[in-house]
């Protein structure tokens, strides 16, 4: 039984709802009526059906074929371009402010959301992992090398980033399971450690999504990078620390990283962020003139970690989108100076999202001070890294002017580590 009473008008959203009418947010959902993922939106607490309406020829002025939501992603929609992708929006957006629009179409196309089972939204063909946050990177030098020199000397001039596994991206709501991993030797030169990571870490950080693909040797300018970025989603980069530590040096983030990345189902649209437009950081120095841009290029996104468990829900983080020191359109001019070439559906992920204060780092690894800090919790127990049975739960929103547009949830559920045989 649901427990959404049936309408017999659109129902407004509360104040507090992401799915307000300015967001109108894209996904792939399915039902167990009908379990064959296609295309929808969410608009407060309802999916509402794309392919539905477009069967009902709510877009038929905007001439794209009949199949684009009918398919388990968004790629081929996404590739539409941004004029088409925003048409849509907009007449989802009047159909939902007209109420006579009730009976031919809210009536045929909504879902109540309880009823709904999400799914990865886009095939992603390729997942890069930024390190963007001055913050984040500050504190992490600190704790792995040196607090003196915490940030390497090509810190401040280029977004440092590493290609990561697309392969294991899962939608918020999918379990993680603890991996087993290779870590630090107990004594200098002994035999590596083998087992269950005993460090395993959240990372909030938010990831883009390539809205147009180019060729290989195509270079995309700062200040055009934004045609090229379709929306936006949470995206948590599980870690495992004693993982990464050993294996990081020469070649960087490998085993301790590629085991899981949980995002939320909901890709935001550029569009819908637009009001929320701030400047991020001064940048000192001054960047290359590939690097240089003008305008506001950050976003104002609140961004929240919960610890759920059977017992409790503790926050653990708050922190904001705004405090990257490397905005978006730089990391894809710097992604792309060299001559790679992105493609639509591609994941471009931030980097952790750390504050300046202590209750605003992105990470268990900063929050715990790597674990000589440890986390109270409601129930009295501790956290120095995640438990299993933990739900990590990452939420984020942007409101402003009675406008508030967010993203859903990101969450997983972290499962013991597979018996070793
Ligand atoms: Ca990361």
């Amino acid at each position: 039984m649901s427990a959404t009473p049936v309408p017999d008008s659109i129902p407004q959203p509360s104040s507090k709802s992401d799915f307000s009418i300015h967001n109108i947010p894209f996904g792939i959902f399915s039902t167990r009526q009908d379990p064959t993922p296609r295309a929808c939106t969410a608009y407060g607490d309802y999916v509402i059906d794309l392919k539905i309406m477009h069967g009902l020829a709510f877009f038929k002025h905007l001439d794209f074929p009949v199949d684009v939501f009918a398919q388990a992603t968004l790629n081929d929609f996404i590739a539409l371009g941004k004029e088409t992708t925003s048409a849509v929006r907009h007449q989802v957006q009047n159909l939902l402010k007209d109420d006579r629009a009730f009976g031919i179409f809210f009536n045929y196309c909504a879902v109540p959301m309880e009823e709904a089972i999400m799914h990865l939204p886009i095939k992603i063909g390729d997942y890069t992992d930024f390190y963007s946050s001055i913050e984040h990177a500050t504190n992490v030098g600190c704790l792995f090398r040196d607090p003196e020199n915490a940030l390497l000397p090509n810190w401040k001039r280029m977004p440092i980033g590493y290609h990561g596994r697309a392969s294991s991206i899962v939608v918020s709501g999918t379990p993680v399971r603890r991996p087993l991993g290779q870590s630090r030797p107990l004594e200098e030169g002994g035999t590596p450690q083998f087992g269950p990571s005993k460090l395993l870490d959240f990372e909030l950080e938010m990831g883009f999504v390539i809205g147009q693909s180019t060729k290989l040797g195509q270079r995309i300018p700062v200040e055009q990078a934004e045609d090229y970025i379709f929306g936006m989603v949470l995206f948590n980069d599980w870690s495992a620390r004693d993982i990464q530590g050993w294996e990081y040096v020469p070649l960087g983030p490998f085993l301790g990283k590629n085991f899981a990345s949980t995002m939320s189902p909901w890709i935001v649209t550029m569009e819908a962020l637009e009001p929320f437009r701030v400047d991020g950081p001064e940048q000192d120095p001054p960047v290359l003139p590939y690097l240089a841009f003008s305008g506001k290029k950050n976003y104002d996104i609140h961004l929240e970690v919960v610890i759920h468990t059977d017992d409790f829900d503790a926050t653990v983080c708050q922190s904001n989108f705004k405090y990257m020191y490397w905005n978006m359109p730089q990391q894809l001019a710097h992604h792309t100076v060299n001559g790679c070439n992105v493609n639509v559906g591609d994941m471009y992920a931030s980097g952790t999202i750390s504050g300046k204060t202590k209750t605003s780092y992105g990470s268990m690894l900063e929050l715990s001070w790597r674990g000589t800090h440890p986390l109270p919790m409601p129930d009295g127990s501790e956290r120095r890294f995640i438990h299993d049975g933990d739900t990590v739960i990452m939420r984020g929103y942007a409101e402003k002017d009675g406008i508030r547009v967010g993203f859903g949830e990101a969450a997983g559920k972290v499962l013991p580590a597979e018996e070793m045989a």
